[in-house]
């Protein structure tokens, strides 16, 4: 008998994850290394986002076992928040998640049988891929290159849905590409979802407070309220917030799987702490002015990370969301440096970590070969000194193939 589960020999643990830590242990050894690998926003949270969390401790809620769904402050906040955004939930059609991972992972589980087909572009962000395998699907991602702007066209979308897809999984604006999709993009796409209803639809809308150069958040159900009996909504307070520690995210959707979702937390988890309800409860039913200096600096941060990649000689689709830019290093690929070969973003992205001491994530991580993702939440001044180690980079490696 083996040891341990046969479904753990191909389980992929996150590459992101892996070159945080790398870059973390390094700098413990003493080296000056930036890390622009890992998206975690750098922005303090609102003050009564700390008064919930002082507020939740006092209290004795939280000390016995909870509800598995979230608590119901919880769950009025986040029912608050979407009809806000103009979308309306009855509270048997929503349930607390442990992050947006939490959310994929409960719905995956409640939806997928073996093969079952998942459908999405990429580049992708990189759990998709891992946790549709764990969960018995089978990963159909997509390729949207950098001409395309890395966006999935509905043309794409059609071809590529069969009898076997069981979910369509959009994710907008993009990590980790930034994307945002436009009006007639995100039209297209409903458009095209109309067409297929035995697919599920999975939005994963993370970033959508996250929006910069005036563009606006879309909605396939803006488009096609009739898609509602069939799509699912995925929200977190890890981006748009900044508070991935609270492990707090949210699922919206019909009522016929939603209810599935709780029984799998009793039967597992349990339920989330109370504190991290309490606090994500206060941000999303409180003031979100707040966004507005983070989005600012976000923007001056994203326009240095750009005239960087321009000075570095690589195409980078402008993003209008999130906080990374995607570089496509294509034009670099099959070449070396020092003696090294360049011929992925495996490699590249070891060199820039071992040479210009820059942690960045290969986009093969994401579906996308030969680019690499710079996460720019991080001081100015950091992503500067990042920045200016990656022009040395690119110009020494431009500079080595003329020689
Ligand atoms: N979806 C996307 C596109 C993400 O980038 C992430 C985190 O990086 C998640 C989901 C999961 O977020 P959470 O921290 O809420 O689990």
């Amino acid at each position: 008998m083996p040891e341990f589960a046969d479904l753990m020999n191909s389980f992929e643990p996150s590459g992101i994850v892996e070159i945080n830590n790398t870059a973390t242990a390094m700098k413990a050894d003493g080296i000056d290394v930036v890390n622009l690998s890992i998206g975690v926003p750098n922005f303090s949270p609102p003050s009564h986002a700390y008064d919930a969390g002082k507020a939740a401790i006092d209290s004795d809620i939280g000390l016995k076992y909870l509800n598995s769904k979230g608590q119901p402050t919880l769950l009025e906040a986040f029912r608050g928040r979407l009809k806000e955004d103009g979308f309306s939930y009855d509270m048997s059609e929503i349930c607390i998640t442990m992050g947006g991972k939490g959310a994929l992972y409960l719905l995956f589980r409640a939806l997928l049988d073996e093969g079952d087909e998942v459908v999405y572009g990429a580049p992708y962000w990189s759990s998709y891929r891992g946790m549709i395998k764990f969960c018995g699907g089978t990963p159909t991602a997509l390729t949207c290159g950098s001409e395309q702007h890395y966006k999935l066209t509905p043309e794409q979308l059609d071809a590529a849905i069969t009898e076997k897809t069981k979910i369509f999984l959009f994710n907008n604006p993009s990590n980790p590409t930034g994307m945002v999709y436009t009006e007639d993009q995100v039209k297209a796409l409903a458009e095209v979802m109309k067409k297929h209803p035995h697919v599920w639809i999975l939005s994963d809308d993370i970033y959508d407070k996250l929006i910069y150069d005036g563009e606006k958040f879309h909605h396939l159900l803006h488009f096609a309220p009739e898609l509602k009996n069939r799509l699912f909504i995925m929200q977190s307070v890890s981006k748009n917030y900044g508070l991935p520690g609270l492990r707090i995210g949210g699922i919206a959707g019909p009522e016929k799987v939603l209810k599935l979702l709780p029984k799998i937390v009793g039967q597992t988890y349990m339920n989330i702490p109370n504190i991290s309800q309490q606090i994500a409860a206060s941000v999303f039913s409180g003031d979100h002015s707040f966004l507005t200096e983070v989005k600012d600096n976000f923007v001056k941060r994203r326009d240095i990370a750009l005239s960087a990649m321009e000075e570095c000689g690589l195409t980078c689709p402008k993003p209008s969301g999130a906080f990374y830019v995607f570089p496509d290093a294509n034009v670099y690929m099959g070449t070396s440096y020092k003696g090294k070969p360049v011929n992925n973003g495996y490699d590249l992205c070891k060199l820039l970590l071992e040479e210009a001491h820059v942690a960045t994530v290969p986009g093969e991580e994401f579906g996308a070969d030969g680019c690499f993702r710079i996460s720019y939440a991080c001081p100015e001044a950091e992503l500067q000194k990042g920045m200016d180690r990656l022009v040395s980079f690119f110009k020494e490696l431009k500079q080595s193939q003329v020689a």
